[in-house]
């Protein structure tokens, strides 16, 4: 294998992927033809592709006089060659999934609604009874429509892994990502112990009741989409001014907001457009770009600030680092820097600095209650995957009781077991959140230090993010800590963050 036209060929795949779902969720194209660009491009994520990676990975390792970057490089194309292989191999599924997705209607009183707007129409939904409503009939449709196939995806993707010669799915992304999900998973149920009981109905409690209008003990889960929407605070995020949060939070780091020409800030009103912002990485640092059809509402505003923390991270990288440190590597990273982006509308003085008063005190609130409530169903959810990719892994009945088990106990509603398949995310991306929201509370404090409680408006505190930015994701989460702090990435770290 010539490694140099691997890489190559490597970037031009994921440009030419970027383009796709830009130009998909965009609303500039219907299609999403991305089987032809997978099938274009076989040769990346072939069983050889893969062994002569895992060759010279091994290699690398046993030799003393390799680089260390060339380690770093190869384990990081090795694991993009694996996630495309399995990407591959269950793209059929994929395609079908969002197909059905797309075309499902569920049946309501009052008439059919389209099975992805019935999250919208959930989340917007004051009425009690219509939440449950539109959760259960979305549910029976998740069973009985989707399941199937999420079940077969996972099957093949079990079987593959097992072809591979790894263990589990658990032990292929631990060794492939270098983390330590052993760890990560008694650190989640750290932060569960720690967090849960009556100080947890003493943060979510009081806010619960202010919008939902009912406390824990009667709390549903189809409520939790509406309060996360919280309606009742659009006042203090208008749709007309979620671009200029974004804009003037750039400038007040002494960032531009489009990166320097490098990020195509996309405002435009268009049919198919995604509601939600979203950034793609088309060809990083040059091509970034970063789509948004502003809505308003909090959610809204940490949506585009999110985005745009990753835009910015992307388009400050070192044009001269190699493909793998640019588009691979550990998204703890780039996932820290959007957090630490999307964090500041949870932040009283970066709102005092817009003119949004908090005197009652109810926007802290409910972003202290909405913030336990996130990182509690991570937890879960992360306790829920160890296991469902575990060697020793149950049949799938006992996996939805598990599941709903899992997520009752962190969540603290009786949680359903229908979504046990679809909420999981591949390369066990829940654990770069979590990672990242560890990471991200470290680099807040850390910033806080060095610049003050206003380092949002230092440009100097924007000169020092733009440099860790220039590496791109070349070092771990824990690798940056440890060199900015010398402390070690824990999630206890996000409970001392909550004064839990
Ligand atoms: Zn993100």
């Amino acid at each position: 294998m010539e490694l140099s036209a691997y890489r190559t060929q490597a970037e031009t795949f994921v440009r030419e992927l970027g383009e796709a779902y830009h130009g998909h969720y965009a609303g500039l194209s219907d299609a999403f033809a991305i089987d032809a660009i997978y099938a274009r491009h076989a040769a990346l994520f072939s069983f050889e592709a893969v062994a002569a990676l895992r060759g010279r990975v091994a290699a690398a390792s046993d030799a003393p006089g390799v680089r260390d970057d060339e380690a770093r490089q190869l384990r990081m194309l090795l694991d993009f060659a694996v996630e495309g292989l399995l990407g591959r191999a269950t793209a059929a599924e994929e395609e079908a999934l969002a197909q059905r997705e797309a075309t499902l209607r569920l049946d309501l009183p009052g008439g059919p609604l389209g099975f992805r707007a019935s999250t919208v129409a959930q989340a917007n939904s004051p009425d009690r009874q219509r939440r449950a409503e539109i959760e259960a009939a979305r549910l029976k449709a998740t069973e009985r429509e989707l399941n199937p196939l999420h079940r077969a995806a996972l099957e093949r993707t079990r079987a593959l892994v097992a072809e591979l010669g790894w263990p589990s799915y658990r032990a292929m992304c631990a060794e492939l990502k270098g983390w330590d999900l052993d760890l990560l998973g008694r650190q989640g149920d750290a932060f569960l112990a720690a967090t849960g009981g009556a100080a947890y109905g003493a943060v979510v409690g009081p806010a619960l009741e202010r919008t939902v209008g009912v406390g824990l003990d009667r709390l549903a889960r189809a409520d939790l989409p509406w309060f996360f929407r919280a309606t009742a605070d659009d006042g203090a995020f208008p749709a007309d001014g979620l671009l200029e949060a974004y804009a003037s939070s750039c400038r007040g780091l002494g960032l531009s907001p489009d990166g320097g020409g490098r990020i195509d800030l996309d405002v435009e009103p268009r049919p198919r457009k995604s509601p939600r912002a979203f950034c793609v990485a088309v060809r990083a640092p040059a091509d970034v770009r970063l789509v948004v059809a502003p809505v308003g509402g909090r959610d809204d505003y940490a949506a585009l600030l999110h985005e745009g923390g990753h835009a910015q991270h992307f388009a400050a990288m070192d044009a001269a680092l190699p493909f793998e440190y640019r588009h691979l590597g550990d998204n703890a990273l780039t996932e820290a820097f959007a957090f630490l982006f999307d964090h500041l509308v949870e932040d009283p003085r970066w709102l005092a600095a817009r003119g949004v008063r908090d005197d009652d005190g109810a926007l802290a609130m409910h972003a202290r209650a909405a913030r336990l409530i996130y990182l509690r169903r991570y937890c879960g959810k992360l306790a829920y995957e160890l296991i469902v990719h575990d060697a020793a892994a149950p049949g799938d009945a006992l996996l939805g009781e598990v599941y709903a088990r899992s997520l009752s106990g962190a969540v603290g509603v009786a949680w359903p077991a229908e979504t046990h398949l679809s909420d999981l995310d591949p390369g066990f991306y829940v654990a770069a959140y979590l990672r990242a929201w560890a990471l991200e509370t470290h680099l807040r404090r850390w910033l806080t230090d060095r610049f003050g409680d206003d380092w949002f408006s230092s440009a100097e505190a924007g000169a020092a993010l733009r440099a860790l930015w220039a590496e791109g994701q070349r070092r771990s989460a824990e690798e940056l800590l440890a060199e900015l702090t010398g402390e070690r990435l824990d999630l206890a770290v996000l409970a001392t963050d909550l004064g839990l």
